[in-house]
């Protein structure tokens, strides 16, 4: 018998020596000619023990039977080897005719090892085979990575799904991998739909745009993320790279849903982004009540500020409103100018069709008051049948104008009365300059000394305070 297989020459074995891969080669009497130092190391068994025997069985089983090399030698089918590795073997795609297999020998090493190992047959020249090599790869950490992965995966599995909130994740090539079941019944797509493609956006937008979660996974910059939520997001206050945002909806359920939506990158142990985790909560009926609420508050402002009468601002609001207009007028030097109102003899009026007809003159007046006034000026119910006009940026003429327009515009109409009549009633109008130093009691007591001076002068008239008529 030759020392080894024909062919190979001693000087392969020395390359197969310092070869870190275990390896070792039999001949076509299935004897050990070859037992390298890492197949010594991974097996405990010297090759001054093994070499020359046919014990290579020991090595990895705990009863003689053949190993890969072995069956390879005897041109075993792949049947056979399939039978004997469990379905764990293979034929090899990178070397014809030879087999691959992978399996776990647990006497290896403190807890048992995975290895990967590869045989070839040897041939002669002539075609005929005279031996077998075999090489072992200890894959133990390769699959412990893999296993990590898998737990780690289904752990992510288990949170997704078992949350409450609704969430989905993508990964790198925005792809979904993960679609709860809260994200089921809040979008109405189904995972099985979802999971694997890129169609996610149908969920959210009836034209394909990115979401959230996409913008996350592309690290797209504020402004890109701007472009898409216009003002309605926040970068997350707790972590890097995320996004918050709430928006409005209108394919969602009836006439749309509010959602309040997070998206945060999920990174490797390398710290590339791999993927992005999207959270979705609907707030509709937050967004209601807040709506109702600022409803309700606006009308309870506009209640508070307004007469139920005539719909001007109320007195009350008269003395904030001046106050600001005094401030504004004393501190940049602008003009400002006040009329008050009186209607002339209106007792006699309650006294002749009663007061509810009275009410309906104040309401004439109040709708002639706003026909008249520029888009600046305000009017306000002073108290019983006493108006007045704020006019900012207004001299005493142009009080003056304004109050003959208004003056005129009153007397000119009449009021029906529930019996049919015409009811006609007049004002007297006091008109007052702002002056420094003013303050609202001058201002308002000027005016009405001028609208005195007007009932003096006969009704019906408009007199500017400081002048001489
Ligand atoms: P003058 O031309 O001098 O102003 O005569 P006048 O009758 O208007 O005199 P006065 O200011 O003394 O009387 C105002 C009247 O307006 C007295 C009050 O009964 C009536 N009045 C005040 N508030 C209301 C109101 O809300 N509705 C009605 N119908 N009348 C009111
Ligand atoms: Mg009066
Ligand atoms: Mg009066």
């Amino acid at each position: 018998m030759p020392d080894h297989p024909e062919g190979c020459s001693l000087s392969l074995f020395q390359l197969l020596e310092g070869d870190p891969v275990a390896t070792v080669v039999i001949d076509a009497e299935h004897r050990i000619v070859h037992w390298n130092r890492a197949c010594a190391a991974l097996t405990g068994l010297a090759a001054a023990e093994m070499v020359g025997t046919c014990d290579q069985w020991r090595a990895f089983y705990a009863d003689n039977r053949p190993i890969l090399a072995d069956l390879l030698v005897d041109g075993a089918s792949g049947e056979r080897i399939a039978q004997l590795y469990g379905g764990r073997s293979r034929p090899s795609e990178s070397i014809e005719g030879a087999y691959e297999a992978e399996d776990f020998f647990p006497q290896f090493g403190s807890s048992g090892r995975w290895l990967f190992f590869t045989a070839a047959a040897i041939h002669d020249a002539e075609g005929r085979v005279v031996g077998a090599i075999e090489t072992l790869q200890d894959v133990t950490e390769r699959r412990r990575a893999e296993a990590a992965l898998r737990d780690s995966e289904a752990c992510l599995a288990q949170i997704v799904d078992g949350s409450s909130v609704a969430m989905l994740v993508i990964n790198a090539e925005h792809r979904v991998t993960h679609w709860n079941r809260a994200c089921e019944v809040l979008t109405g797509r189904l995972a099985r739909e979802l999971i694997g493609s890129d169609q996610h956006w149908e969920a959210f937008y009836p034209t394909r745009r990115p979401i959230m979660a996409d913008l996350v996974v592309d690290g797209a910059s504020e402004a890109a993320v701007d472009r898409l939520y216009h003002g309605r997001y926040r970068p997350s206050a707790l972590l890097p790279g995320a996004y918050e945002a709430e928006d409005f909806f209108p394919h969602f359920g009836d006439g749309g849903r509010w959602l309040f939506f997070t998206a945060a990158p999920l990174h490797s142990p390398a710290g590339e982004v791999v993927g992005a985790i999207e959270t979705l909560q609907d707030v509709t009926e937050r967004r209601r009540a807040e709506d109702a609420l600022r409803d309700s508050e606006e009308r309870y402002r506009k209640l508070s500020l307004t007469d139920p009468l005539t719909g001007l601002f109320n007195s009350r609001h008269l003395r904030d409103k001046l106050h600001q207009e005094l401030e504004r007028a004393g501190r940049y030097h602008r003009p400002l100018c006040l009329l008050l109102l009186d209607c002339d003899h209106f007792k006699r009026i309650n006294d002749s069709y009663g007061h509810l007809e009275g009410d309906k003159v104040l309401q004439a007046l109040a709708l002639a008051i706003n026909r008249c006034l520029r888009r600046s000026d305000s009017a306000f119910r002073h108290g019983g049948e006493e108006f007045i006009v704020l006019m900012p940026e207004a001299g005493a003429e142009a009080g003056r104008v304004l109050g003959e327009r208004l003056r005129a515009c009153f007397a000119a109409e009449a009021v029906e009365s529930a019996s049919g009549e015409a009811i006609r009633c007049t004002v007297s109008i006091g008109v007052a300059e702002y002056r420094a130093d003013d303050d609202e009691h001058m201002l308002i007591r000027r005016a009405d000394e001028a609208c005195y001076r007007a009932k003096g002068l006969g009704r019906n008239r408009v007199v500017v305070a400081g002048s001489d008529d």
